[in-house]
């Protein structure tokens, strides 16, 4: 059985049955036998399945984020923040399905044509941070590639993508190819990793799940993407508007509690606006409204569970330079924390994944990167000052899959998202996801005789 907590009341809000080994291989040969005619939908046809889809999640938009929101303690005004988006990678990638082309190639002796061919079935395995948002980052350009998919939620957050496997039913996508596996990634996502009939593992997850997903795809080539961890930079330098700065930073980082693998939890900041800034900061962080996420007001809400709960104590060793205020009682929360560190030190080092933010002072620009760059990870990152070539060249030389110049922003649905280093590789969202869900089949037709 799987228990579904939620993390603001500890009340059990659902149990599941727990698929295993033989559902999962019964999952996988669903989508295998419905591969063969979804691929072959005419492209407009499943643009328009997807795209209606799509239209059932807007239509759905309100259930579906009250459910992230109490499945995974979200604040309801990030819930539909986020649900907004599901629909909005739904409606793009039915978009994207007839402009996926291939290439005509001049050669000597005849024509080559290229073909984007789908993978077959996919496995796919997403984390409990932004369960519905993630999954439709990988189900959009699998299902417009023309792949079938078995779809692991995380054992914590599995019920949005319940409710979604039934709008695709009602969409008219055909039966088999999407299934949804409610179990353990000890049990069906490592089946799905080593199974001979999927091509194709998209993982979203911690760095060190990450790596046996590689090793467990080596046996069978499959092909894989993976989005790990993060321990990304903020990087303010004193010519930045710093109370512009200041505002947006704890929302960098405090955002789902922290449970976001793009959070900015290395706060680099130039040391001669270094205590205006820490300041600023402090003062900023202590507005950020924690509490019940049920309440429109509501920015920030508890962490996923209370062995996650211990793991981020673990990390605040010393006595923070802030610590803002959390409900008592029941639910796993815990505070906004900021804590000043040196760049060697485990809290500037290790990803967190909990409201935990650590503030390092640099000296100029050539220690700046120094120390945004000397992490094992390079998901996102943020770049503060009003000089325009400044910023580009820090940008440029910051090594990170995702930069914003003088904003939080990580995710948009029509730009690449994705990691360097440890972080992982392969790029979700915009056209660059399509990449991930099809092969590349070159074919020369002779001219000759
Ligand atoms: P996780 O422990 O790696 O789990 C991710 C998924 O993998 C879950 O569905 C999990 O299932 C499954 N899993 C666990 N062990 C497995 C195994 N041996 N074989 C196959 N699947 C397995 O990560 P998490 O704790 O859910 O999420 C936090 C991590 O995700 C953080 O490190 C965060 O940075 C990263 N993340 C990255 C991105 C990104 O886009 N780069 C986005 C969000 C989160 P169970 O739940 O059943 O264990
Ligand atoms: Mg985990």
């Amino acid at each position: 059985m799987t228990t579904v907590v939620n993390p603001a009341t500890e009340e059990v809000i659902a149990e599941l049955e727990s698929a295993g080994v033989e559902e999962t291989d019964a999952a996988v040969a669903r989508a295998k036998a419905a591969f063969p005619a979804w691929r072959k939908v005419a492209p407009a046809d499943r643009a328009r399945l997807l795209r209606r889809l799509a239209t059932l999640v807007e239509e759905q938009h309100e259930e579906l984020a009250r459910l992230e929101s109490r499945n995974v303690g979200k604040p309801i005004s990030g819930a539909r923040g986020e649900v907004g988006m599901v629909a909005q990678v739904f409606h793009y990638y039915a978009g994207a399905v007839d402009k996926h082309l291939g290439e005509t190639i001049p050669v000597a002796g005849g024509v080559d044509l290229t073909f984007r061919e789908p993978l077959g079935v996919v496995g796919l395995i997403v984390p409990w941070n932004f369960p519905l948002n993630i999954a439709s980052w990988k189900l959009g350009p699998a299902l417009a590639c023309g792949d079938t998919v078995v779809l692991k939620p995380a054992e914590l957050t599995p019920l949005t993508a319940v409710r979604l496997a039934e709008l695709a039913l009602e969409a008219g996508i055909p039966e088999g190819v999407l299934n949804v596996l409610v179990g353990k990634g000890s049990v069906v996502g490592q089946r799905l990793i080593e199974h001979p009939d999927v091509a194709k593992i998209g993982f979203t997850g911690s760095t060190e799940v990450g790596r046996q997903v590689m090793r467990g795809a080596a046996g069978t080539i499959k092909r894989v993407t993976l989005e790990l961890g993060g321990k990304s930079a903020n990087v303010v330098f004193a010519d930045a508007d710093l109370e512009r700065a200041a505002a947006a930073a704890p929302y960098a980082v405090f955002d789902n509690a922290g449970q976001d693998c793009c959070a900015r939890s290395r706060i680099l900041v130039e040391a001669s606006a270094y205590d205006r800034f820490a300041e600023l900061l402090v003062e900023a962080t202590r507005g950020v409204r924690v509490g019940d996420p049920e309440d429109e007001a509501t920015e920030m809400g508890p962490l996923i569970s209370a062995a996650h709960r211990e793991t981020v104590a673990s990390f605040v060793e010393a006595e923070p330079l802030f610590r803002g205020d959390a409900p008592d009682g029941r639910g796993f929360w815990y505070p906004c924390t900021l804590v000043e560190a040196r760049p060697g030190d485990r809290i500037a080092r290790d990803e967190v994944f909990g409201p935990v933010a650590a503030l390092i002072p640099f000296v100029d620009e050539e220690e700046a990167i120094r120390i945004a760059n000397d992490s094992d990870y390079g998901l996102s990152g943020s770049i503060w000052t009003e000089n325009g070539a400044r910023a580009l060249r820090v940008a440029r030389a910051i090594d990170t899959g995702v930069l914003s110049i003088n904003s939080n922003s990580s995710v948009r649905v029509s730009t690449p998202f994705g990691g360097f280093k440890q972080s992982g590789f392969g790029r979700e969202l915009g056209m660059h996801a399509l990449a991930g869900y099809s092969e590349i089949k070159n074919v020369f037709y002779s001219t000759e005789g």
